[in-house]
This record gives C-alpha cells, sequence and structure tokens, in this order.
C-alpha cells in the first residue's frame, strides 16, 4: 500500500476517532474478536406458535455441534440451512453492536429467542432470495453477557454461514473501523477511475485508440469493483445488493479489457483465440448480470462460475502469449506484470472466497494501484521522451535553419558578385558603375567634395577583332582591363562600360589631377604588349574623355554624359589623347 494512501488512512481515520471521543467520551471497551465458543445444527428449526424458533429455548439437546468459526460445517450434503450459536461473553459496553464481515446468504439474528436482526426475508419454507452481501452491524443490547445468540442462515451457495469476522465493538468504533479498512481502496479506486477517464479521453482523440480504450475499460472495471467492494461504499449508499451488481460488472469486466488490449497487442499471433476469450467474457458478463436481474438466478451464483471461468481463460491466454512475450516492448511489459500482480491478487482472493485458503483481507487494490501506477508511470515516461525528442527536433531543425541559412547567404553574394561583374574582364559591370556613381555623386555633394570622372575608349578596336579575330580582341579587352585596374588600384572603381569603353571614378580629384593619371595610364599601356598564343597583339592606344564635379558642373551624375563629349572630342583630335570637357 502506498504511504499517501495510507497517510489518507490514517488522517481520515484519526478525524473520525476524535470526533468519536468528543461525542461518546473516554474509556470504551476495546474491540473484541468472537472466535471461541460457536456451535452449529444443520437444519431448520421447527417455530412455536408464538414465532420463537424451538431451537433458541435453552435446550438438552445433543444435536449442537462445536465448531471453531460459524461457517461451512462439515458433511453439508447439499443442506441449505443451517443454525450457529454462541454465549456472549462479559464486559463492559456503552453501545455495544456486533460486527459480522459477510454472511453466506441470508440469516436472521435471535438473543435470548427474540428476533434482533434480519437480513434478507425468509418465506414460510424458510428459503429466500439473495439480496447481497453487506456488512453487518446488529445491535446488542447493554445486558448481552452470559446470554445466547442464534443465527438462523439459509444458502443455496457454495458457501454457508458466516463469513471474515465477527466482532464484539462499540458502535462508535464501527465507523472508524469500517473507514480504516477502506480508505485505502477508496484512493485506489478514484486513482483508477480518474485514469479511466483520462484514457477515455485520449481513446477519442488520439491515434493510439484501441490501446486506450482497453486501458479506459481496465481502469473503469477495476475502480468500479474496488469502490463497490470496499466496505465503505455502503455507507455512502445503503444498496448492498446494487453494490454487488456493480462489484460483479466490474470483475467480470476485467477479462474483457485484458483481452481486448492483447488482441491488439498480438495481431499477428492467434487474435481469433484472444477475441473469442474476451467476447465469451463479455457474453458471460451480460448474461450473468441480465439473468440476475431478471431474477433468473441468484447474482451470487455468477461469481464461482466466474471465477472457474476467469482460471481457464486466462490459463487459455498466458498459454497463447508466452511464446510471443519477448516480442512485447518494455510498456506492454510494464503493463502485462501489473495485470499479472493484480491477477494473482484475484487468484488468492478467489481462494480465500472458496475456503481454500483462511480468511483474511486480500489487498486486490494493490494489484489495482500497480496498474494505475504502471500507466501513470509510461504517461509520465512518454510525456518526458516527447518533450526530449521535441528538444532534439527543434535543435535539428535550428542547426537546419541555420546551415540553409549560410548557404543562402553564399549564393546571395555569388549573385551579387555574378551581377555586379563583367565575366570577361573580372571589373565591376555597368550596373555596379550606375549604383556607384549613384553614391559618390550624393557623397560628393554632402561632402562637397570634388570628383572625376575618366572614359576610356580602346582606339579602333573593331581592327584588332578583324585581324586577329574575336578571341583575341577579348585577350586585349582583358589585357586593358587589367592594367586599369592596376593603375587606379587604390580607387577601386574601375568599370567596364560596355564593348571596348572602360570607366573610371576618381572621388577628391578634379580635372588636372583626372587628366594627369589618365596620360600616365596612356603611357603605360603604350609600353605594354598582349599576347594571344604565340602572337603579339599591340600595343593598344586609348582615347580618353574627362569631366570633374563640381568644376564642369553642379550635378555630379552627368559627369558621363560630359566626359563621353570630351572622348568624342579626343576621338576627333586623332585618338591616342585626353581631353577635358570644355
Ligand atoms: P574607334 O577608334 O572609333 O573607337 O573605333 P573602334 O573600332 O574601336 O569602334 P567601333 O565602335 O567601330 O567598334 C567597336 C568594336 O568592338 C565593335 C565590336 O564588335 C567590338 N566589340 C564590342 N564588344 C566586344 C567584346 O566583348 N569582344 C570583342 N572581341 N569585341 C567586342
Ligand atoms: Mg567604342
Ligand atoms: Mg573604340
Amino acid at each position: 500500500m502506498s504511504r499517501v494512501t495510507r497517510w489518507l488512512g490514517g488522517a481520515l481515520v484519526l478525524l473520525l476517532a476524535g470526533l468519536g471521543t468528543l461525542a461518546a467520551g473516554p474509556a470504551q471497551a476495546e474491540p473484541r474478536d468472537l472466535d471461541q465458543g460457536w456451535e452449529y445444527r444443520w437444519g431448520d428449526s421447527p417455530f412455536l406458535a408464538d414465532g420463537t424458533p424451538a431451537w433458541t429455548m435453552p435446550d438438552h439437546d445433543t444435536a449442537w455441534r462445536p465448531i471453531a468459526f460459524p461457517s461451512n460445517p462439515p458433511n453439508r450434503n447439499g443442506r441449505r440451512h443451517a443454525w450457529f450459536r454462541i454465549t456472549l461473553p462479559d464486559g463492559e459496553w456503552r453501545d455495544p453492536v456486533l460486527y459480522v464481515y459477510s454472511i453466506d446468504l441470508i440469516a436472521e439474528t435471535y438473543l435470548g429467542g427474540e428476533r434482533i436482526y434480519r437480513h434478507g426475508s425468509f418465506a414460510p419454507d424458510g428459503s429466500g432470495p439473495f439480496v447481497g452481501w453487506p456488512w453487518h452491524m446488529i445491535e446488542l443490547p447493554e445486558d448481552f453477557a452470559g446470554r445466547t445468540l442464534h443465527f438462523r442462515v439459509y444458502s443455496d451457495y457454495t458457501d454457508i454461514g458466516l463469513w471474515g469476522e465477527v466482532k464484539l465493538m462499540e458502535r462508535a468504533e464501527l465507523f472508524g473501523f469500517i473507514l480504516r479498512h477502506s480508505a485505502a481502496d477508496l484512493v485506489v479506486s478514484a486513482l483508477c477511475l480518474l485514469l479511466a477517464l483520462l484514457a477515455g479521453a485520449f481513446s477519442l482523440f488520439q491515434a493510439n485508440r484501441r490501446n486506450f480504450a482497453a486501458i479506459a475499460l481496465f481502469a473503469l472495471a477495476a475502480g468500479v469493483m474496488i469502490l463497490a467492494e470496499t466496505q465503505a461504499s455502503q455507507l455512502l449508499i445503503n444498496a448492498p445488493l446494487l453494490w454487488d451488481f456493480l462489484a460483479a460488472g466490474g470483475y467480470f469486466a476485467l477479462p474483457v479489457a485484458i483481452g481486448l488490449l492483447l488482441e491488439h497487442w498480438f495481431a499477428d499471433h492467434r487474435p481469433r483465440l484472444i477475441r473469442g476469450i474476451w467476447q465469451g467474457h463479455l457474453g458471460y458478463l451480460v448474461l450473468a448480470l441480465g439473468a440476475a436481474a431478471a431474477g433468473w438466478v441468484n447474482l451470487s451464483i455468477t461469481f464461482p462460475v466466474f471465477d472457474g471461468l476467469l482460471v481457464v481463460s486466462l490459463t487459455i491466454l498466458l498459454a497463447a502469449i508466452a511464446p510471443r512475450l519477448r516480442r512485447l516492448d518494455p510498456v506492454q511489459r510494464a503493463i502485462l506484470a501489473s495485470y499479472a500482480i493484480f491477477g494473482a491478487l484475484l487468484l488468492v482472493d478467489m481462494l480465500v472466497a472458496h475456503g481454500l485458503l483462511p480468511w483474511g483481507r486480500v489487498p486486490v487494490s494493490i494489484g489495482a494501484l500497480a496498474f494505475a501506477l504502471a500507466i501513470v508511470g509510461i504517461s509520465l515516461h512518454a510525456y518526458a521522451r516527447t518533450q526530449r525528442d521535441l528538444k532534439r527536433l527543434n535543435q535539428h531543425l535550428e542547426q537546419e535553419v541555420a546551415q540553409r541559412t549560410r548557404q543562402l547567404q553564399t549564393l546571395v553574394e555569388r549573385l551579387e558578385t555574378y551581377s555586379y561583374t563583367d565575366p570577361l574582364t573580372g571589373l565591376h559591370n555597368r550596373r555596379y558603375f550606375d549604383e556607384l556613381l549613384v553614391h559618390e555623386a550624393t557623397r560628393a555633394q554632402r561632402e562637397d567634395a570634388p570628383l572625376a570622372l575618366l572614359i576610356f575608349d580602346i582606339d579602333h578596336f573593331k581592327a584588332i577583332n578583324d585581324r586577329h579575330g574575336h578571341e583575341a580582341g577579348d585577350r586585349v579587352l582583358a589585357g586593358v582591363a587589367g592594367t586599369l585596374a592596376s593603375h587606379f588600384r587604390d580607387a577601386d572603381v574601375v568599370c567596364r562600360l560596355g564593348g571596348e569603353e572602360f570607366v573610371v571614378l576618381l572621388p577628391g580629384a578634379d580635372a588636372a589631377n583626372a587628366r594627369s593619371r589618365g596620360e600616365s595610364l596612356m603611357n603605360t599601356l603604350g609600353g605594354t604588349v598582349f599576347w594571344h598564343h604565340d602572337r603579339m597583339l599591340g600595343p593598344v592606344t586609348v582615347s580618353c574623355g574627362i569631366a570633374a564635379y563640381p568644376e564642369h558642373v553642379q550635378e555630379p551624375l552627368a559627369l558621363v554624359g560630359l566626359a563621353d563629349q570630351a572622348l568624342y572630342a579626343a576621338k576627333q583630335g586623332g585618338r591616342n589623347r585626353a581631353e577635358v570637357y570644355a
């Protein structure tokens, strides 16, 4: 039993004990087991004219025989009536009651010939229907000491007589006693019912519906069974037969839930056999409860029949799945292990119920608790794993995104390079120049700084193409571009305007400065020859047009047009010369 359930049980008992003490005052006699001095007698008593059973009269008769506990006397031989009696002991009692754990099946209690308690109703022939297995509180007069208590019992069930324990105690203590023995079961059944609700909800929405539905059914069946079987339920609603119907329903549904789950897990291994078993149990549940509700059979007899069926079907199930147990994953194994614990406890309970083991309270709810804890543990584990997976997935995605971003950046940079670069010469192209001009023009105006622009055009370039071929022309273009680039390295603004025309922007330079640098370039070119394969090309000459801001124009963007005019003038003037706009 878990600490929590013990603690809850303990707290409840303390509370009730405290209330009891307040109400009843101190000094009460200790509960006392009535486990000595019992006698039995088979058959039913004749009744005197005034309704008193003759067997309750003080007698001399030797038909009474001693028995250790008033249950199942020897040599029943199909008999359905038995009487038990005991002489009540001394004791200081304030408000004494006799507590009986259970009775098979109906009974009347007499004290000194007077009927003081009845469970069920006896027909004139002494028989009567099953009315449930509640616990009993038989009120006793204070002066019971030394008087004889008689039980008249009728049973057409496998057992006959009182069952479990019979105790003398104070009425005020009884409820604490019942609650103390029920607290753990109440907590476990609440836990099971909560699980049933959760698993039921999951079975509506989650992918693994069949699993969840089977687990919900199991939790519901176990929760209802344990609640119905706990003695405290009778304090909640005093309807023993109703609780027994609920207990039967829950109990009989357990193998249905187990079968459903196993059929799903072992879909490729004897599913028909497993289905047959759970469907058989479902059929039994409906038939047994239906027949008992209709009054065709006593509910009590449906239990031992079910017990027999359960032992057979659990054995078959186990044999069917045993060879495949290794295939199950740890989660399935945990659930199955909890079923096994539950099953073992049910088996012990069954053996006790049929008198094959001495009486004791079998903590069947521990099995349900094991099941509930297994499910909760599995859920937590699954939750943690999902969180871990999500985190890992997130990290992975982040890495992926970062990598893609890097790739994209590289791609963008490359594209930019392509879009701003002239592939033949490696210089910046016209697009770059246009943007650069806007930038430099704005800056020159803002800072009121000079800006000079030079346009170079190769002289008679067409003739080189014509003479040496287009490829050789390309070689010359690339060679002139290289010379330009190294010559104007610091400015870094040499661009190919198109064809065999190049442009150079010189921030901070005036026209004269630009001219001298242009002429110096022309000098360099004059001493340069280019080779195409083993053929010498050149040297080539260029013409140069120059314009400057603010010398020639107030709007730096207009420099291109002015430099072009100067270039035209240089061409007109005989080529191989630099002309400043005038
Ligand atoms: P000018 O001295 O008046 O400038 O005469 P030019 O022959 O240099 O001028 P023109 O405009 O008549 O001819 C330019 C030639 O440049 C025409 C064209 O085929 C050639 N050309 C333009 N782009 C390229 C190129 O990328 N590669 C080669 N090989 N030739 C080109
Ligand atoms: Mg040209
Ligand atoms: Mg030209």
